[in-house]
């Protein structure tokens, strides 16, 4: 923990994939509830350029229910569950379109998707929505991202964009997130109270001294106050993604931050990739076994995907993102993955070439069945 004067971070200079959370309370104008354009642009400005410097861009963007609800004559002040979801049905449409009509005119292409909390928290659904997103990005879209408001129900929703932009940000092994908020990072007191109050420059670990500063400032509009801001890096940095909370009152909000704008840095301790592996080689019980032959043993130690033409056995009773244990022909374990087919898909289609997967079960399946990046080998 520091409060000495911020400079340019390596940790953006390095990043290559940047999960970006912008706040209701920047996008939509308290007075008349419309999009702030001038604000969007500049943001727009900012990915465009980021972009083409090859920085792969994910937006997790709040605001449709402060949009929609001026839109149709809801009451003034905190809106019933059933009520915010009628207006983020409608506030979404629009917050689509702006985003659609910004990335265009600088020759983006901005691809909406909305996920609900099972959507990244059960292993199946989490690896459909984290392969959608891998191949826009791989195409050059923008991912917007918010949370399904309209059907998520308030036992099972995030509610807030804060602890969604994080787990956005682990499913996609992004190296940072930022928080666009309405304060430019996180106080030792609440600064609008505390004349004492100082921002931190840096966090290195969530303590509970620090769990304590984080006081409760969210507005009307937005869900966020700094304990989820917090609790967003403690997702974030459990899975090797630095996060920064930063001022998005300024226009081009990215570029100021690079420039060294005021804000917080937490710095995670390891990177995505090593966090990844290291959540499915320990956390999680194996579900089940896959025995490879020689041929994909050197595959793998080549860091090649494991195909299904390598595989010789398959045992137990797994659904597909369940994670198994990858065997060698001797039996010895090799590694740990999350299998992309349950059980009874995965006996059909081992031993035979990935070409052949679509007429052996019906459907379009993937080529791997355990894929490079879902893999953690045990070295050698
Ligand atoms: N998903 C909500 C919306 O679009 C915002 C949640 C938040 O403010 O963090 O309005």
């Amino acid at each position: 923990m520091s409060t000495s004067t911020p400079i340019i971070r390596p940790e953006w200079t390095k990043a290559r994939r940047i999960v970006v959370k912008v706040g209701s309370a920047l996008l939509v104008d308290r007075a008349t509830g419309k999009l702030r354009q001038d604000w969007l642009d500049s943001l727009a400005n900012d990915v465009a350029r980021l972009s083409k410097a090859g920085k792969q861009l994910i937006l997790v963007s709040s605001g449709s229910i402060a949009l929609g609800r001026q839109l149709i004559p809801l009451p003034k002040g905190p809106l019933a569950l059933e009520q915010s979801q009628a207006a983020a049905a409608v506030g979404q449409i629009g917050l689509a379109h702006a985003y659609q009509e910004l990335f265009r005119a600088r020759n983006l292409t901005a691809a909406q998707i909305l996920l609900t909390l099972g959507d990244t928290e059960e292993r199946r659904r989490y690896l459909n929505a984290r392969q959608t997103m891998e191949t826009l990005l791989a195409y050059g879209a923008i991912p917007v991202v918010n949370e399904n408001d309209t059907v998520a129900t308030s036992e099972i929703r995030y509610g807030d964009n804060d602890r969604l932009s994080a787990r956005v940000a682990s499913m996609m092994s992004a190296d940072v997130l930022v928080l666009l908020s309405d304060i430019d990072g996180l106080y030792t007191a609440p600064p609008g109270t505390d004349p004492n109050a100082k921002r931190l420059d840096e966090v290195r670990a969530i303590t509970p001294e620090i769990e304590a500063m984080a006081g409760d400032v969210g507005s009307e509009l937005s869900r966020g106050g700094m304990k989820t801001k917090v609790e967003a890096g403690r997702i974030a940095l459990a899975a090797g993604a630095h996060m920064v909370i930063a001022s998005g009152k300024v226009l081009r909000p990215l570029a100021q931050l690079e420039e060294g704008a005021p804000c917080t840095w937490f710095i995670a301790q390891s990177d995505p990739v090593s966090a990844r592996k290291r959540w499915i080689s320990g956390q999680l019980e194996p579900k089940g076994s896959v025995w490879v032959d020689a041929g994909a043993e050197k595959a793998l130690g080549q860091g090649k995907s494991l195909l299904p033409a390598g595989v010789t056995r398959v045992d137990g009773q797994f659904d597909r993102g369940d994670v198994v244990v990858i065997r060698s022909s001797e039996g010895r374990e090799m590694g740990r993955g999350l299998i992309a087919y349950e059980a009874a898909d995965a006996v059909r289609i081992i031993g035979k070439r990935s070409s052949e997967i679509a007429d052996i079960l019906g459907v379009e399946g993937r080529s791997a069945l355990i894929h490079r990046d879902d893999m953690a080998l045990a070295r050698a």
